[in-house]
């Protein structure tokens, strides 16, 4: 299974990757978690990356695409993959093409900009291995702490509220566009964001039939 995940920043991704990554049993390729952990090394493309992180814009499609080639080329992506984050624009969904990967269905997770304002503010992120947490929906077991790896939990610079507001921008002028982009090779299934995560997961299941 070949799946990408589209939605606005916040709408759920990656935590709807993270559940379908262990049931599906293949791996989840976040952009962002990947640079974010090039940033926290401090790498060439950490580097790079950095400023147009934390100002919520888009890393340039070369150094993107550079990164999920190189990532998709590994063993366990042999047999599915889930894209949480890539790909953003028309230029990274063509490259996709481009190089042959072909995809088996693009689920996009709606849910109205207010929503995601609201729900970003109490999103907490492990500084050591990504895991998200919300303090009100899905609080860790230990407050400030991973329930996964025990690292310390932060709030990601780019959740700061004008930042989200940014990002949201960008999501509606570059990433939407994929939609009808899916849409027209009759790949998208659209995702009503539910009020819980297992809600949202199941109406994913229902589109996937699995
Ligand atoms: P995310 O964790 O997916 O919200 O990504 C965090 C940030 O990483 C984004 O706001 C962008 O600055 C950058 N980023 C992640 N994926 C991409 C991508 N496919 N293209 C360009 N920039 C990206």
């Amino acid at each position: 299974m070949r799946l990408i995940l589209l939605g606005a920043p916040g709408a759920g991704k990656g935590t709807q990757a993270e559940i379908l990554s262990r049931e599906l049993k293949i791996p989840t390729i976040s952009t962002g978690n990947i640079l974010r952990a090039a940033m926290r090394e401090g790498t060439p493309v950490g580097v790079q990356a950095r400023s147009y992180v934390d100002a919520g814009k888009l890393v340039p499609d070369e150094v993107i695409i550079r990164i999920v080639q190189d990532r998709l080329a590994q063993p366990d992506c042999a047999n599915g993959f889930i894209l949480d984050g890539f790909p953003r624009t028309i230029p990274q969904a063509e490259a996709m093409e481009q190089y042959g990967i072909d995809i088996d269905r693009a689920l996009s997770i709606e849910i109205e900009d207010e929503t995601i304002v609201s729900r970003m503010s109490g999103r907490r992120t492990c500084r050591e291995c990504s895991q998200t947490f919300h303090i009100v929906s899905n609080p860790p077991k230990q407050e400030g702490i991973c329930d996964f790896c025990g690292g310390k939990l932060i709030i990601r610079k780019d959740d700061a509220p004008e930042t989200v507001r940014a990002r949201l921008e960008v999501y509606h002028t570059e990433t939407e566009p994929l939609k009808a982009f899916y849409s027209s090779r009759g790949k998208l299934a659209s995702i009503d964001n539910q009020s819980t995560i297992e809600a949202t997961t199941a109406e994913i299941r229902k589109a996937l039939e699995i």
